[in-house]
């Protein structure tokens, strides 16, 4: 249980806003796992939840707010978990409030909505497993693949014209592979799940 104080002049609304905001910002994300944040000097960032992040763009900074240079988000851990499992601030409120051993009043968040949540969180964990496997293979792949191409022009290179007659079907194979590579470091999911399944790099990956 978190001990908060809030002034007894607070109606109840204002109060359960008082206090959740002041709890850490990325306890809260860490708590319901909706980033994995890391420790930058003064902030904490990690990859945005709120948008498709490539790079890590979200950050935390120590008034407990969170901005991505992204999307743009910016706001406190209730504006961040309203806006991530779709609830309304003051459920979220609510909800965190609960979590964190903080009664304020005795209505809860819906039962409906923290299904909801529950089953959000999951599907977020989910997704961002997925997501990191998909990377790991994909960079496996740009390894394989730019090796393959730097190879075969060393080859190239190295053996001038004959070697390129010989290599024709080797030239083209290269050929592909760089559109592959292409399409791996394309921002079009298709596009890199296309590669990445292609036979060519699937031999690669098992
Ligand atoms: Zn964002």
């Amino acid at each position: 249980m978190i001990q908060l104080h809030a002034p007894n002049s607070l109606s109840r609304k204002s109060n359960i806003f008082q206090l959740v905001k002041q709890i850490n910002t990325v306890d809260i994300i860490h708590k319901y796992n909706i980033a994995n944040m890391h420790r930058h000097g003064r902030y904490w960032v990690g990859l945005c939840p709120v948008h498709q992040d490539k790079k890590p763009s979200f950050y935390t900074f120590q008034d407990n707010k969170c901005k991505c240079w992204g999307c743009g988000f910016y706001g406190d851990a209730i504006d961040l978990v309203a806006k991530v499992y779709g609830l309304r601030p003051i459920e979220a409120a609510r909800m965190i409030a609960r979590d964190f051993g903080i009664e304020v009043d005795n209505r809860p968040v819906s039962l409906e909505a923290r299904r909801k949540a529950k089953q959000l969180a999951i599907e977020a964990a989910q997704k961002r497993e997925i997501e990191k496997i998909f990377k790991q293979k994909r960079d496996r792949a740009l390894e394989i693949l730019s090796l393959f191409v730097r190879t075969t022009n060393h080859v190239l290179a190295a053996g001038g014209y004959q070697a390129h007659y010989d290599l024709a079907e080797l030239l083209h194979k290269t050929d592909y592979q760089e559109y592959l590579t292409e399409c791996l470091l394309s921002k079009d999911p298709d596009l890199q799940l296309m590669a990445l399944t292609a036979p060519e790099v699937q031999q690669w990956l098992e």
